[in-house]
């Protein structure tokens, strides 16, 4: 018998699906392009050059992969509380803060429902979005890439029921003011502040949320902890949505090799803190090095990455000739920024060899 499943399958999602456009892991790009893995120099995903805490990889040794992580998360939820000087009820943990943007979209949205994004930033609000069939109302950022408060007004409708803002801004560097959270937040609408990228700026929402029932502040361990391939976030908001959204989750949805990965980070939060520093001093020298070149704008940035712009129609001849030579950024073929790579704060070794061979390539 043959079956038509896409007359099954929810009509939003019916036709074709454009999946996430991701980055890939660093043996496909060698094969891809035919050089060592070991030779690759890994700058398109905004991970940490210098790896996770050894203290993680020992705590993941010993985890008790035999059993169910415990779907209350207490001990994560403790010990965040503890590192962010929030109360433990507040917190919520997500297989990466990925998973916990999809649990907002569950949550919140019905199909029909409308987003707030301010493009360009993250693609993952758009692409939940899409899954979820809510609408997005794409609100542009202005020329220097800041949110345009009075649009974003604007914008907001009877259909509106979540805005997403993200600071750092993925991939511009912009961080949102107080204010301007405020204004959002004056709303009534949710808004969601993504902080994925804070340790690297220190500039925070989160204490706005015992006055703010409509605020989440999403965090991960993917940047700061080098633990994107473990997969752990965080949320941060009011207990009653976090035990709203423990009534939707997966019971197990971190999973005991990340919970061990968490504590241990957390415990070893100095040191890996210090990496963070060296990330940040690094990030200003490649600011400069990069002004130097001429036909690339580097943006200030504010996370561990710098978006550049380069000569009209050159950014993927750019991105290909810097992949031939084993060095792999972001390149985004989207209206504001096909004249752009976004490339990750890496190594200072990292820094140069991406700098010599812009200075090539331009
Ligand atoms: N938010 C932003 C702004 C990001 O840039 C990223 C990762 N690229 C994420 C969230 C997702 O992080 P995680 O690895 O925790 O899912």
């Amino acid at each position: 018998m043959t079956v038509d499943v896409t007359r099954l399958i929810r009509p939003h999602l019916a036709g074709d699906v454009k999946p996430y456009d991701p980055i890939e892991p660093p043996e496909v790009l060698a094969q891809k392009y035919g050089i060592p893995a070991e030779k690759i120099i890994k700058l398109d995903g905004n991970e940490n050059p210098y790896g996770c805490s050894p203290k993680a990889v020992e705590a993941v040794a010993k985890a008790p992969l035999q059993f169910y992580p415990d779907p209350l998360q207490r001990n994560m939820r403790n010990a965040l509380a503890e590192y962010t000087g929030t109360d433990a009820d507040g917190i919520i943990a997500g297989a990466g803060s990925d998973e916990l943007i999809a649990f907002i979209f569950q949550l919140f949205i019905s199909p029909g429902d409308k987003i707030l994004d301010f493009d360009p930033t993250f693609g993952m609000y758009s692409f939940n979005a899409r899954v979820y069939g809510a609408d997005v109302k794409m609100v542009p950022r202005n020329e220097l890439f800041e949110i345009d408060i009075e649009a974003a007004l604007n914008a907001v409708d009877s259909k509106t029921k979540v805005i997403f803002v993200t600071t750092p801004n993925n991939p511009t560097g912009n961080l949102a003011s107080e204010n301007q959270v405020r204004a959002l937040l004056d709303t009534g609408r949710i808004v969601v502040v993504d902080e994925a990228y804070y340790e690297f700026c220190n500039q925070t929402s989160a204490n706005m949320i015992p006055e703010h029932e409509n605020l989440i502040v999403l965090r991960t361990l993917s940047k700061w902890a080098g633990l994107a391939g473990l997969r752990i976030g965080y949320g941060l908001m009011s207990p009653d949505l976090v035990r709203r959204i423990i009534g939707i989750k997966p019971p197990y949805n971190v999973n005991v090799a990340a919970e061990a990965a968490l504590l241990a980070s957390l415990k070893d939060a100095p040191a890996l803190l210090k990496n963070v520093n060296l990330i940040v001093e690094e990030r200003e020298r490649m600011f400069t090095l990069l002004k130097e070149i001429p036909g690339v704008t580097p943006w200030p940035p504010s996370g561990n990455y710098i978006l550049c712009q380069v000569t009209p129609g050159k950014a993927h001849d750019i991105y290909e000739g810097l992949a031939q030579r084993g060095i792999f950024v972001r390149f985004f073929n989207t209206d504001r920024l096909r004249d752009s790579f976004r490339s990750a704060v890496g190594t200072p070794e990292q820094t140069d060899a991406l700098v010599e061979a812009l200075k090539e390539l331009v």
